[in-house]
């Protein structure tokens, strides 16, 4: 007999779909990626739904994804949707603006592009209007990473992604991003990052049109003492076009599809042969 080989560390991930739309084949191979990856490693796959998006959240969507995902033949265990853990993004806000490290901003967007902000990874990088001066307590108030100051405190930074290999943190794309919303207790940003330290999530998986986003995140976990995991960012699956698939562009709802009778089980499979081509090097980097 040979050696047995020890099992590798099975790996917490999970599906995190904002109910503002509902789910396409972007998000079914995405959800796919996250439970394959888990159920390779007899780890755990979580869904968890990010519904913090103010009025464009349609909660009733959330029962959609779920029969959705059941379709494709994934299992999953839920964890508490963002609404529900507004305090603990409240506290973090409060930590940070304790030490300084975030600042109020009321501008509006068309004052950030008066300003002449500058193109950056995700939309214009915050020019910096606000940054030393005092608010107009009369305006709603965001508030940003002082990024200048989180680098200080930080140093330099990695993190790293199982198909790109290592990355140093560089904030300079993204400039001061917004951690506070004027509406919620929270951005992307800092909802996503606490709660994928309360879930214990140990693998990140999501789709390439967010690996910029990890900076901000790989800097929140230093800056808040938070578990540092891996990423995953799958390639964007494209159209006959070479576009990338959005909802917005009309690409069908699995729902849809789902009530139109096509079989989940034959699309997911089909979805992973896609994955297979998409990142070829994949199983042997996790
Ligand atoms: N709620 C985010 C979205 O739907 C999830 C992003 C992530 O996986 O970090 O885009
Ligand atoms: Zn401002």
């Amino acid at each position: 007999m040979g050696e047995t080989m020890p099992p590798a560390a099975s790996l917490i991930t999970r599906f995190a779909p904002s109910p503002n739309g509902r789910l396409h084949l972007g998000h079914a191979l995405s959800a796919i990626v996250a439970h394959d990856l888990a159920r390779a490693s007899g780890g755990r796959f979580l869904l968890r739904i990010e519904d913090i998006d103010g009025p464009r959240s349609r909660p009733e969507l959330a029962e959609e994804f779920r029969r959705d995902l059941a379709w494709l033949g994934l299992t999953w265990d839920e964890v508490p949707a963002q609404s529900t853990r507004l305090a603990s993004y409240a506290a973090a806000a409060e930590t940070l603006r304790a030490r300084g490290l975030i600042y109020p901003c009321t501008c509006t967007r068309s004052e950030i592009e008066a300003a002449g902000a500058r193109p950056g990874l995700e939309g214009l990088i915050y020019p910096g209007t606000c940054k030393h001066g005092a608010p107009d307590p009369a305006r709603p108030v965001a508030w940003r990473l002082n990024a200048e100051r989180a680098l200080a405190e930080t140093g330099p930074l990695i993190w790293e992604d199982a198909l790109a290999g290592p990355q140093a943190v560089d904030l300079s794309g993204l400039g001061d991003v917004v951690l506070v919303r004027k509406d919620m207790p929270a951005s992307y940003h800092l909802a996503v990052t606490l709660d994928d330290a309360a879930d214990g999530v140990t693998l990140v998986t999501r789709g390439a049109d967010l690996f910029a986003a990890t900076h901000v995140h790989r800097t929140l976990q230093a800056l808040l003492g938070l578990p540092v995991p891996r990423w995953h960012h799958h390639p964007l699956l494209l159209d006959a076009r070479g576009e990338k698939l959005a909802k917005r562009r009309g690409s069908p709802a699995l729902a849809e599809r789902r009530e139109a009778g096509e079989d989940g089980l034959m699309l997911a499979e089909q979805l992973r042969l896609q994955i297979c081509g998409l990142e070829p090097d994949a199983q042997a980097s996790i």
